[in-house]
């Protein structure tokens, strides 16, 4: 169920332009619009889940193989990279769509 008004939901439905850099039947993967690092790349399931704690574990696998990929891709699997959730309003999560942070390209 993809809610009109869920930011990363319009991303996936193609209404809002995104940096798409990896892509799979179940997953999306796209450059953070405000990189935290010089490899941002955010890691989503296409379904509206609200929050990663919410997310099965078929969604959590997908999730991460597809992080495994990217990091290939993006140059950072053998120098390293941070994989991370953020999980309610403590956290700073500010889209409440189901997000995997991938951070790299740097000592963080
Ligand atoms: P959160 O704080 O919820 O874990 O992370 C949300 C992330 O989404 C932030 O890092 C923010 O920069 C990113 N973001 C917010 N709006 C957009 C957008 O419209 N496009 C893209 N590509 N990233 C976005």
């Amino acid at each position: 169920m993809q809610g009109m008004s869920c930011l990363f939901c319009r991303i996936v439905d193609g209404e809002i332009p995104a940096t798409v850099v990896h892509e799979t039947k179940t997953t999306l993967a796209f450059r953070d619009i405000h990189p935290k690092a010089p490899v941002h790349v955010l890691i989503i399931p296409r379904e509206h889940v609200p929050n990663a704690v919410d997310l099965d574990g078929d969604q959590l696998g997908d999730l991460f193989a597809a992080a495994k990929e990217i990091a290939e891709a993006e140059g950072v699997s053998e120098t390293g990279y941070r994989l991370l959730f953020n999980t309610g309003p403590d956290s700073g999560q500010e889209v409440f769509h189901a997000h995997l942070h991938l951070l790299g390209g740097a000592r963080l």
